[in-house]
């Protein structure tokens, strides 16, 4: 049982650093549903589940830096509406998905509107606190459920690792869903009222927030995978899913590291302030103390001297006027010397016998009941602080039995110091400080709304008792329990740690509080370098990750364009020569005849073909025939001008487009290349010669009139003895190395 309460007091102190790692989980679990989205098509239903996870993730910042700071109702507020806001994203998610999976859910508006209203009436009935029940259990809860059930649905499609991560996710939501939807904090109404977080706290020892701390991170860390599949998925490179694979677990042994150290560092922060705290409220309350103390020894010491005195006696033994008269200087002389507002000498049937001032015989009547008295007239010094109803005056009683010569009783003289330069002097102390009865009232306090307060729960019996003592009384209590030296209070929403002296043979006490802020303070500059440490992680490995993303992605753009320009080249061109084919010779050969139609630019044709090719393949083999027409393609290619357009027709037949060349010129260009080749030596076919046919564009020539006189001029020029250069004309007139046939 020790175990659990020191377990529970330890998490109640990290309370700041749960709330952290919770928000900081949302936040991420958002961004990563954000990355998600990204990659899905726009509309992605991962995008409300995303600002599910920004809006929760910032109210629990909200709710961590409420710890440190006075919380305001306006900040209550501002916190009850971003989680409203964030379970109605959630809802939006499993509303989207729902549409997705073919159902009909109800209509995205009116659903929100009603449920906005369900929240504030409940915020108008009940204040903020009931608003937050009514949204975490008319929103979170049913929000969650449904988006368990999303990954339920979805795990149905999937399998292996896929099926287990939404599975996983789904239990995360399922159990989120009860941890944030059911139970919530305490508010008004039944269940709230009863089966709240403190109502867990008490039954687990566990704050519930760090429950759904932990389930935050089970969700981020799975719906993290998640993305990490689809990546992999959509990447498809083994070494890019080993890598992602690596870098997951490196990332989170990093995160792991670096929140355990944040942690450490945070607590040891927090802990050197808080001795910085104790020490200063140690040495305040041995000051407010000592303040006590000595008042209080004047009037004993003086109370005492009195009681002592020979000259006092003989007011109870009966003396002469003369000693009558003494003893009364010497009392006036006491209550003087002691700065007391009263002192007096009483019999011991409680008669009075003389007083230093006057004094009302209803008064008097009641001193004989007092603690005080009965305390003197048991022979002891009696010591007493007590609250004047009448005149809400706050006095200092000390008594001491006047005895006579034998020993016996006599009387009591008593002395009555008014508290009020001491309440002067409380009030100069900053932090609130304040002195109680031994029922935890507060008599004195620098903090006048805490005055006749209660500080702790009044026992029930007593209640009626002190009513009547001190008059009005506010007994709502402050805190749970009667406050202990040293310990950590919610005072006014704020941790304060106090420290309570109590004063010397009374059991009435001092109490300060010191504000607990500095502290918080210190976690916080903990916390807020644990996070720094966080992001440096994330974004050094997401921005590698990232990086080699975009250099796989970026590779196979490359690979794809390389591989189009590889089509396209292959479209074009004949593999065995590396000359442009049939196909994007006719393509140029019918927009070269339409600008010399149009332009009337001259444009020739050059139509050549191997002689006795046959008999080089028959002779050399057929390989020797290949490299005979890459060779001679080599050949032509050197010849011609960089505006003329090459291309194998087919077989050992060629054609050369030459714009801007007229009949003659492209007969000269011609007779050229013929002698080029015929002066060649082809490496194992020795000499080779070709014949060639000219064609020249013009008026009322179609491509395929073109193409025809270059094939009739090819085949005159074989016709006419082979290696020789035949033009034919419009006119069908031919001019070559021999005379026309016609
Ligand atoms: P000529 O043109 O002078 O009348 O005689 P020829 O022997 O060249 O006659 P023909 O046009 O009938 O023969 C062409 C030969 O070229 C037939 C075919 O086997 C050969 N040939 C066509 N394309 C290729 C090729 O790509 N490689 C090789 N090695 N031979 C080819
Ligand atoms: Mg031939
Ligand atoms: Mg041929």
């Amino acid at each position: 049982m020790a175990l659990r309460e020191t377990i529970a007091t330890f998490l109640a102190a990290q309370l700041d650093f749960i709330f952290f790692l919770y928000g900081l989980a949302f936040l991420f679990l958002g961004t990563v549903c954000f990355a998600v989205g990204r990659m899905r098509e726009p509309g992605s239903a991962w995008k409300p589940l995303g600002l599910f996870g920004f809006f929760h993730g910032a109210g629990e910042w909200l709710d961590l830096s409420a710890l440190g700071v006075t919380d305001t109702a306006t900040f209550a507020l501002i916190r009850t509406m971003a989680m409203t806001a964030s379970f109605l994203f959630l809802l939006e998610f499993a509303r989207q998905k729902a549409i997705r999976f073919g159902l009909k859910p109800l209509e995205g508006p009116p659903l929100y509107t009603a449920l906005i209203l369900m929240v504030m009436l409940g915020g108008i009935v009940g204040g903020v606190p009931m608003a937050g029940a009514y949204a975490r259990y008319g929103i979170g809860f049913f929000a969650a459920v449904a988006a368990a059930s999303v990954f339920v649905a979805h795990a149905r499609g999937f399998s292996g690792t896929a099926r287990g991560l939404a599975l996983v996710t789904a239990a995360g939501f399922a159990l989120y869903g009860v941890a944030a939807g059911a139970v919530v904090p305490a508010a008004p109404f039944w269940p709230a009222s009863v089966f709240n977080q403190a109502w867990f706290f008490q039954v687990t020892g566990i704050p519930i927030q760090l429950v759904r701390g932990l389930l935050a991170c089970v969700l981020a860390l799975s719906v993290w995978m998640i993305w990490g599949q689809l990546l992999i998925a959509e990447i498809s490179s083994e070494r890019y899913a080993a890598y992602l694979r690596r870098q997951f677990v490196w990332t989170l042994a990093a995160i792991m590291t670096f929140l355990a150290c944040g942690w450490v560092l945070t607590d040891f922060l927090g802990a050197a302030y808080k001795r910085d705290i104790q020490k200063q409220a140690q040495g305040d309350i041995n000051l407010i103390a000592s303040r006590f103390a000595g008042e209080a020894a004047i009037v004993n010491g003086t109370v005492k001297a009195l009681a002592e005195s020979p000259s006092v006696l003989p007011l109870l033994t009966g003396g002469s006027g003369q000693d009558e008269r003494r003893a009364r200087t010497v009392l006036d002389l006491g209550v003087e010397a002691s700065g007391a507002r009263f002192g007096a000498i009483l019999d011991i049937s409680g008669t009075l016998v003389a007083a230093s001032d006057p004094v009302d015989a209803a008064d008097v009547s009641k001193w004989s009941a007092a603690p005080w008295f009965q305390k003197a007239l048991a022979g002891q010094a009696g010591y007493h602080f007590a609250f004047d109803p009448a005149d809400r005056g706050r006095y200092y009683y000390a008594s001491y039995p006047v005895r006579r010569d034998d020993g016996s009783i006599a009387g009591v003289a008593f002395l009555q110091k008014s508290l009020d330069r001491l309440d002067a002097d409380l009030r100069l102390f900053v932090r609130p400080n304040f002195f109680v009865n031994p029922d935890g009232i507060v008599v004195l306090t620098n903090r006048p709304d805490m005055m006749l307060r209660a500080l702790w729960p009044l026992p029930a019996e007593a209640r009626s008792t002190l009513i009547r003592q001190f008059g009005t009384l506010d007994d709502r209590a402050v805190v749970e329990r009667e406050i202990k030296d040293g310990s950590w209070v919610l005072f006014n929403g704020e941790r304060d740690l106090v420290r309570r002296s109590s004063i010397e043979h009374s059991q009435w006490s001092v109490i300060l509080a010191m504000p607990g802020a500095r502290i918080y303070a210190g976690r916080m500059l903990g916390i807020v370098a644990t996070l720094l440490m966080t992001l440096m992680v994330l974004i050094y490995f997401f921005g590698r990750e990232y990086g080699i993303r975009d250099r796989i992605q970026m590779n196979k753009r490359v690979e794809l364009q390389e591989l189009a320009q590889n089509l396209r080249l292959r479209a074009t061109t004949d593999p065995l020569t590396g000359l442009y084919n049939r196909a994007k010779f006719d393509e140029s050969l019918a927009s070269e005849t339409a600008r010399s139609e149009r332009y009337k630019t001259p444009l020739a044709l050059i139509m050549y073909d191997v002689d006795h090719f046959k008999q080089v393949n028959d002779v050399h083999g057929h390989q020797t025939g290949d490299d005979v027409l890459v060779r001679l393609s080599e050949i032509v290619f050197e010849c011609i001008r960089t505006t003329d357009l090459l291309a194998r027709w087919g077989g050992e037949e060629f054609v050369i487009l030459a714009p801007g060349l007229d009949g003659e010129a492209a007969y000269q260009a011609a007779e050229k290349l013929r002698a080029a080749i015929e002066q060649a030596t082809f490496s194992v076919a020795g000499k080779i010669t070709c014949s060639f046919g000219v064609a020249e564009f013009s008026e009322g020539d179609s491509a395929a009139t073109l193409v025809a006189r270059a094939d009739d001029a090819l085949y005159r020029a074989k016709m006419r003895g082979r290696n020789r250069t035949e033009l034919v004309s419009r006119s069908d007139s031919i001019r070559g190395g021999m005379a026309s046939v016609a």
